[in-house]
């Protein structure tokens, strides 16, 4: 008799996996390149101006969005809102005098924006280095867990402070200095602009290079030209730095040359713990004008209610915004932004209308979340994240993508930020039912996992995966998608290219808009939380959060 009711059991169990299989076969059926299309065209169009927060653009966007959301059946998440106000400020900078560095031989111009760019956040009209003195400061960390400190043994308040880009262990052929070649936060510019401030500097700048920035100088010189967004703040950033900016490499070799110092030679002492910054003998002009406005902009949110575990949420997102009309480039001077962030914005609805094509609500709550201002540091998704209308604690994961590339299907799911948290071996569980296999981020150096939304979710502590198809073709394999890659990136990222074209093969998104779409729903149907691996940056903060 027992027998015979775990038999009959098991094959009721069998049933209803197999059904569910059907059911999540059928949801991912209905995925569509031709409707990714359609959106991915219609957000791009030169009607949407780039969709620059604040801008016509803005409006256009966020209604359009708002229909997407409203024609699948998602609700509403914030009172009877897919809005979430996000109160930002944009500020306008021009440079009135270009930066000059001299010492008691010489004086060296620098020419904008060939040889640099300067910004400030201050909210302060006229900014100006006067006769600043400069430091040098290695890389500009002050990193407690590996032991380290570039401000130890200089003397940076008020003063102007160059560093160099990325962390000691990129090209250190060491994978215990730092994390090697993969870029940990101290690399990224918005850190050393951030601990430049808490040591007092006047100014700070930044070395560029392509390996270490991981983009070209034209990437900084556009960014540079637009106004910058940042969230509202108390204090009119007058605790920030009086300049922010970034210096060519070149003029830097020539900079340090004129004062008879070995930049190269310099780059790699500054990868020993003994190094001490130094000051350089010289010192800084410029004066920088700002104007500014104060502005809302909107993060769009939708979502699917949960069954028993409604108070639980996953997150999906991926940003609205891009950066609107900026400098023209043949003739065009409308960043349209199709790849970056259409394409992610195409894969996210249609993973919503999978989930609402399933017969059964998920468990967990499920939201759809584009937030606004991420081209200008994060802005939508880390007011989101420090103002959330859902509790953080109870935010089990955020699944993220960002410029998704038109080339096909891949084999691979390249994760970037592999081995951080459990949501990888999820991950590469679906991913090899579908004959695919997952990939650590080639260009770890590069820091993309700090470079999109997820990370808003990662600093507060929500487990956060950034995955996709980017780097072996199904057909035509690796060189294929290298050569494509950089191409792309040489004459589409951040420019007036990144346009939707005829040719674009929307196959690979479609693919992983099916293999995130199961992920995602094996995460709202189980009940257990999706965790950091040890050795995570942000285990520590999430296990605060549970206790
Ligand atoms: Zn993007």
């Amino acid at each position: 008799m027992l027998k015979f009711i775990s038999a009959a059991l098991m094959a009721v169990t069998f049933c209803a996996c197999d059904s569910a299989e059907k059911d999540l076969e059928k949801a991912e059926s209905l995925i569509s390149t031709d409707r990714m299309k359609e959106y991915i065209v219609e957000l791009g169009s030169d009607k949407y101006q780039g969709r620059k927060p604040f801008s016509e653009g803005e409006t256009l966007t966020i209604n359009y969005l708002q229909k997407c959301f409203k024609d699948i059946g998602l609700e509403p998440t914030n009172g009877d809102s897919y809005l979430q106000k996000v109160p930002m400020v944009q500020v306008k900078g021009q440079i009135t005098e270009p930066l000059t560095i001299s010492n008691n031989k010489q004086t060296i111009n620098f020419r904008y924006p060939e040889d640099f760019v300067a910004f400030s956040r201050q909210l302060t009209n006229k900014l100006e280095l006067d006769a600043s003195e400069l430091v040098f400061a290695g890389y500009g960390i002050v990193a407690p867990e590996y032991n380290w400190n570039d401000y130890a043994d200089i003397d940076v308040k008020g003063k102007t402070v160059i560093v160099l880009v990325n962390d000691p262990g990129l090209d250190s052929g060491n994978d215990k200095l730092f994390t090697g070649n993969a870029m940990t936060y101290y690399g990224r510019w918005s850190y050393k602009y951030e601990e430049a401030a808490r040591q007092g500097a006047e100014a700070v700048f930044i070395i560029h290079d392509n390996k270490g920035a991981g983009y070209p100088w034209s990437v900084v010189v556009n960014s540079a030209a637009v106004a910058k967004v940042y969230p509202q703040p108390e204090d009119d950033y007058l605790q920030r730095c009086k300049t922010e900016g970034w210096i060519h490499q070149d003029k830097a070799m020539e900079l340090f040359q004129s004062l008879d110092l070995d930049l190269a030679a310099l780059i790699k002492e500054a990868k020993s713990k003994a190094y001490k910054g130094l000051p350089l003998k010289a010192s800084a002009h410029m004066q920088l004008r700002n104007s500014w406005t104060s502005n809302i902009s909107n993060n769009v949110l939708g979502m699917i209610k949960g069954s028993d575990l409604a108070d639980e949420y996953l997150f999906y997102s991926a940003h609205w915004d891009h950066l609107g009309i900026g400098k023209a480039m043949n003739g065009d001077s409308i960043y349209n932004g199709a790849v970056d962030n259409g394409t992610s914005l195409a894969w996210m609805i249609e993973i919503a209308r999978a989930f609402k094509a399933m017969p059964q609500a998920p468990r967990r709550s499920v939201v759809f979340f584009a937030p606004t201002a991420e081209e200008s540091g994060l802005n939508g998704s880390a007011h989101y994240a420090d103002t959330p209308i859902f509790p953080i604690a109870k935010t089990v994961a955020n699944i993220n993508n960002d410029l998704m590339l038109p080339y096909g299907r891949c084999k691979d799911v390249m994760v970037t930020g592999y081995g951080q948290s459990n949501l990888d071996d999820l991950l590469k569980a679906e991913a090899e039912k579908k004959g695919r296999y997952i990939l650590p981020d080639p260009n770890a150096h590069t820091g993309m996992y700090y470079r999109s939304d997820h990370f808003s979710f990662a600093r507060v502590g929500v487990p956060a995966l950034f995955a996709r198809g980017n780097v072996d073709h199904w057909e035509k394999g690796k060189a294929y998608m290298q050569e494509k890659e950089q191409e792309w990136i040489n004459h589409c990222y951040h420019k007036p290219d990144d346009e939707y074209e005829d040719w674009w093969d929307l196959s690979g998104i479609e693919a992983d808009a099916q293999l995130l779409f199961r992920v995602g729903w094996h995460i709202a149907n189980t009940d257990q939380y999706p965790q950091w691996n040890e050795g995570s940056e942000f285990k520590a903060i999430r296990e605060a959060q549970l206790e």
